[in-house]
């Protein structure tokens, strides 16, 4: 698909030395490749860092650690959507359901490529078929492709709140307003757009999958959020709200290793696990590992302290007894380092 991978021009375009052709090219190669998207994260990583992050050199053990880390990441894995492979997929044809009869008046969103209908108005739910897909305009602040076999409902538009659920199936959204405008209500989460493009699929358990391709969305429920920045994915399940969110370029063992952390209760095996997950982690797998923190029980945190603060070392003041504690004010001192990851 690509003519080829533009990895050496990407320093040159971080430093605006690219002429505008040349700019243009990039920035559509990295909207399509999640390999030089990952590299470019890692450019944008290492600029901040420099600026934030004194200098001092790392002990030996870690830079092995490190650098066997980098080994296992090397190999890209892409997800493959686990879409059931809807054995009964005898519904040919885009259906649209469940719309209310009167033609309400008041604002509506405009729904593109998608027979028999052509507005969306609150209350209303569009429902695509096995072989149909639709475009809809978010207002006036975005775009939503809504995939075959997904059904969303419009729940709010207005200026300061456009919201949807998305009962099952998958949408891929993009926004261009400011961030918070745009939420997406699944059986398990809320999906707040922070200025960005993802696609967000639901399976017929509840559970669903978030992956962001640019800019961040954070997942919410009761109070908990989670970031999810660009070139990274999170799952949740019903009844248990977000997981754990990972990087697509982190290592194989590191993201089952996590998996297992989300799915498992508090014990030996999920300690044993997370044992895994900071063996394996990478300096971009500070992300997971921060929001793995108020997550679990003291004695973990205790051991994700110990390695976060070999990735990014936390500013003066934060000890390893307050964030065990979940002392709020260390907690955010920390985050002004850590959250370098998702700016
Ligand atoms: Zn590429």
């Amino acid at each position: 698909m690509f003519r080829k991978h533009i990895i050496r021009d990407l320093s040159a375009y971080h430093h605006n030395e690219l002429t505008l052709a040349a700019r243009q090219l990039v920035e559509t190669h990295l909207q399509n490749c999640p390999k030089c998207r990952t590299a470019y994260g890692e450019i944008q990583l290492g600029a901040r860092l420099a600026s934030v992050l004194h200098v001092s050199a790392a002990p030996e053990p870690l830079w092995d650690v490190l650098q066997d880390a980098q080994r296992v990441s090397v190999r890209h894995r892409r997800w493959i959507p686990a879409i059931a492979a809807a054995g009964f997929a005898i519904v040919v044809l885009a259906l649209v359901i469940s719309l209310r009869n009167h033609a309400a008046a008041g604002p509506s969103w405009e729904v593109d490529g998608f027979p028999g209908i052509s507005r969306l108005r609150p209350g209303e739910t569009l429902q695509t078929g096995t072989a149909s897909q639709a475009e809809v305009k978010i207002a006036n602040i975005g775009q939503l492709l809504v995939s075959p076999d997904t059904r969303i409902r419009l729940l709010v538009t207005k200026s300061n709140e456009h919201r949807i659920a998305l009962d099952r199936g998958r949408v891929e959204a993009q926004t261009w307003a400011q961030p918070r405008l745009f939420i997406v209500d699944t059986p398990s989460a809320s999906a707040v757009d922070l200025g960005c493009k993802y696609s967000l699929e639901v399976q017929e358990d509840g559970s669903s999958l978030l992956h962001v391709t640019v800019g961040l969305v954070a997942f919410e429920r009761d109070g908990r959020e989670t970031i999810v920045p660009a070139g990274a994915f999170c799952r949740t399940r019903r009844n248990a709200g977000p997981g754990t969110p990972f990087f697509e370029d982190s290592s194989t063992d590191f993201k089952a290793a996590l998996q297992k952390v989300d799915s498992l209760s508090e014990g030996p095996e999920r300690t044993r696990q997370l044992e895994i997950v900071l063996e394996k982690s990478h300096i971009r797998d500070a992300l997971s590992l921060w929001h793995l923190i108020p997550r679990l029980e003291a004695q973990s945190r205790g051991l994700i302290y110990d390695r976060l603060a070999q990735l990014l070392p936390p500013p003066p003041g934060v000890t390893r007894d307050g964030i065990v504690a979940l002392d709020p004010k260390m907690l955010d001192a920390w985050r002004t380092i850590v959250s370098q990851l998702w700016q």
